[in-house]
Parts: C-alpha cells; sequence; structure tokens
C-alpha cells in the first residue's frame, strides 16, 4: 500500500466539492469529477495556446498542434501501445465504437459470419453492432455470463466458432464492475481469426491498460469518466487495421489532397480525426493522466477497494438490500449495483437524494443483461477514490430507512 496515498486528501483537489452545498456524489460510473488541474489544463490551452490544430503555421498554431500530439502520445504512453499514430481521439467511447463499427465492420463482413457479443454490454457496445449485422448479414451472437456477472473459460470457448469474425467485451461491466478476462478473450478469438473490440470505459479509470500485453485489436474509452472534459474520447487500434481501414467521416484535416470527384486521405491517425478537433479536452485528458498515474493505480484500487468492501459490509446487512455480481468488494471496481425489495428504484434513488446523496437509477443501458438478470430495473452507487468513509456510512445509514419510509418493515 502506497502511504502517501492513503493521506492524502484528494478531495481538496476537486472544486465541486468546495462549494457550500452538501453532496455525497455516488455516481461515477458515470462520469467522474474533475480536479482543479485537469479544468486549468483546459483553460491554459484557451488561454496561452488556443489556435486550431494541425492549420495555422504561425508560432501559436505550431504550439497548439504540439499541444494537442502530446496529448496523444500521453494516451499512448497510458495504454503502453506501441505507436502514437494507433490513438484516434473521439468525442467518447460511443463514437470510438461506432468508428470501429461503420468503418471495420461494414467493410470487413460478410453475410454469415458472426459477431460475438458479450450479454453485460452496455448499449454503446452493442447498438453498433446490431447496425452492422443488418447491414452486412453477420450474425450476432451473444456470450452469456453466469448470473454474478463471471465469463467463464467454458463459456468463452464454448461461444467463439470458426465463423466468429470479431468479438466486442466489455473490460469492466458497468453493472457488475467485475473485471472480465480479456486476454483469455483475445487468445481464443485469435485462433479463430476474429478480431477483439474491447470497451474500457468502465476499467480505463480503475485498472492499468496494456494493449500489447493484453493483444486487444481495438480498445475505447471516455475521458469524463476518468477525470477529463466530457466532448474527449479515445479509440486504440493496431496500426494495420487502422490502415485498412476506410475513414468514418469525411471533410477538413483528414485529407492529404481533394479533387473535384476524388481525394487522398491524411495518414494515421488524422485519417480518422475529420474537422477541428477538441484539443483543449485532449491537453486535459493528458493532464487527468498525469493525475491518476501521479496517485498510482495500486493505492488508487487499494482506496476505492477498501470503500467498496465498507459499503458492501453494511448492505450485507440491511434486509430487503440485494447487490448484483460478486460477494467481494475487490470484484466491483467500486460498483454497486442493488434492488431493494418492494421499493422502485427510482424511489431509492430519490429518498437518497433527499439526503444530498447522488446514485444512478434504471436499466443502466444494459437492458439485454437486465433482461436476464430478470431485474428490470436496478440503484448503481458507484464509489471513486475521492469518496470518504463517511460518505459510505451516510449512503449506507440512508438506505437502511428506505424501506421504512416507503411503508415497509425493517
Ligand atoms: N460503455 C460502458 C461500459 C459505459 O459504462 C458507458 C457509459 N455509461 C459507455 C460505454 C458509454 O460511454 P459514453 O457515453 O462516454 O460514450
Amino acid at each position: 500500500m502506497d502511504n502517501r496515498g492513503r493521506e492524502r486528501d484528494y478531495r481538496a483537489d476537486f472544486p465541486i466539492f468546495r462549494q457550500n452545498r452538501p453532496l455525497i456524489y455516488l455516481d461515477n460510473a458515470a462520469t467522474s469529477q474533475r480536479p482543479a488541474c485537469v479544468l486549468e489544463a483546459e483553460r491554459d490551452f484557451y488561454e496561452k495556446q488556443n489556435a486550431n490544430p494541425m492549420r495555422g503555421l504561425y508560432e501559436l498554431g505550431l504550439e497548439a498542434t504540439d499541444c494537442y500530439e502530446n496529448a496523444r502520445k500521453r494516451v499512448q504512453r497510458f495504454l503502453h501501445a506501441g505507436k502514437a499514430e494507433e490513438i484516434i481521439f473521439t468525442r467518447n467511447t460511443t463514437e470510438a465504437l461506432n468508428l470501429v463499427a461503420y468503418s471495420y465492420g461494414v467493410s470487413h463482413l460478410r453475410p454469415g459470419d458472426e459477431i460475438l457479443v458479450s450479454i453485460m454490454e452496455h448499449h454503446s457496445n452493442l447498438l453498433p453492432w446490431q447496425m452492422v449485422a443488418a447491414r452486412t448479414g453477420a450474425v450476432l451472437k451473444f456470450l452469456e455470463c453466469s448470473p454474478d456477472g463471471r465469463l467463464t473459460q467454458e463459456r468463452i470457448r464454448g461461444a467463439f466458432t470458426p465463423r466468429t469474425r470479431l468479438a466486442a467485451v466489455t473490460q469492466v461491466s458497468n453493472v457488475f464492475g467485475r473485471v472480465n478476462p480479456i486476454r483469455e478473450i483475445t487468445r481464443i478469438a485469435h485462433e479463430q481469426g476474429a478480431v477483439v473490440v474491447v470497451d474500457a470505459a468502465q476499467s480505463a479509470p480503475h485498472i492499468p491498460i496494456d494493449v500489447c500485453g493484453l493483444d486487444v485489436d481495438f480498445l475505447a474509452f471516455s475521458g469524463h469518466k476518468l477525470l477529463a472534459p466530457m466532448g474527449i474520447g479515445v479509440l486504440y487500434g493496431k496500426e494495420e487495421l487502422l490502415q485498412a481501414m476506410p475513414p468514418f467521416l469525411t471533410g477538413g484535416e483528414m485529407i492529404e489532397r481533394v479533387g473535384r470527384y476524388d481525394a487522398v486521405y491524411a495518414p494515421l491517425p488524422h485519417k480518422f480525426e475529420a474537422g477541428t478537433v477538441n484539443a483543449g479536452g485532449a491537453a486535459a485528458l493528458g493532464s487527468a493522466i498525469d493525475y491518476l498515474e501521479q496517485i498510482g493505480f495500486q493505492a488508487l484500487r487499494e482506496r476505492e477497494d477498501s470503500l467498496t468492501a465498507l459499503a458492501l459490509e453494511h448492505m450485507k446487512e440491511i434486509p430487503g438490500v440485494h447487490v448484483l455480481g460478486s460477494e467481494d468488494a475487490g470484484e466491483h471496481c467500486g460498483i454497486l449495483t442493488f434492488t431493494v425489495d418492494e421499493v422502485h428504484p427510482h424511489d431509492v434513488a430519490s429518498i437518497l437524494d433527499a439526503d444530498h446523496i447522488a446514485v444512478r437509477a434504471g436499466h443502466h443501458c444494459a437492458q439485454p443483461l437486465m433482461d436476464y438478470l430478470k431485474v428490470p430495473s436496478a440503484v448503481r452507487a458507484s464509489i471513486a477514490f475521492y469518496n470518504t468513509e463517511e460518505e459510505i456510512r451516510a449512503f449506507t445509514e440512508s438506505l437502511s430507512q428506505v424501506r421504512r419510509k416507503m411503508g415497509y418493515g425493517e
């Protein structure tokens, strides 16, 4: 355990908690809060380097380009990617996954090919593949999980066939919080000649990612869940795959030369970054990564796990409360999705909100998973390293009152 990590007051770094309003923010899986250094990095770009990157041949324009490209190199190191050209900036995870679906999926898949999608995918990693299947005649197949959210060896082996061409899997489910065995999946997929698309929206904020070690073909994440602003996201893709793909969006900045009737596209990564880019967001994402790595993933994880363990221990004692997924707090990445007997999740969220506790209630954009679990709707509390033990206690105390407030026994 990194003791520096334990002693530091992380909350002091986050301006939102300095406001004079009560707020226990437990919706970190929906979007994180942002530390001052990240907000300053974005502001710094606009105050000191603002020009349209890759366009101006004057000093400020070159500085703006450097700032943007340095952020790309920062993300490359964060993901342990081989080359900066393999990092494409997008708006978010959803756009990154759609890029792969429209560009790779539509042009590579044929009738009868199989697309394997896990049952626990967020709609953002399901609908693009439904679209590809509808357009190409490929068949969508599902990799089922156990009721507690485990993707077992047998299930993985059994789901791949020689016709599987692409597998789309989340590294961490936004409902269960468990880390899926991505290395195992890429090994089996590659034996069958399939590519693997990983949704890292919920994993990137919690665990170190090594795209080469995992041998993933594509991987996407959103800046806004990782302390960075909304509107900046990342797609990693293996160079040889990206090279062979047509552009997703076309227009300015993604070209080398344009004639009346045709165009030569720019090399990677710019081929996939049409139009003016979000350079301020990219700079801020670089700063967010610096901030996280300075704390260190180990310290971060230990802190999140200990807060999650505290919450889970108290939740298990509250009659009528049922947590989805593992019994082990270390297998949640801070995500605790639960139901309360006889009380609608929206009522649970409203009662918690009356105590200034922010949680999410609904289907969590994972309706096929909720159908499989026969849980139409649930509440999700998601914990970050800047939450405190007092906040967790206030949450479980408020939760313990929910059934009584709704007129049911304890
Ligand atoms: N995948 C997962 C697992 C998510 O939790 C989310 C965000 N809820 C997304 C994808 C979509 O992220 P975004 O809205 O930033 O594109």
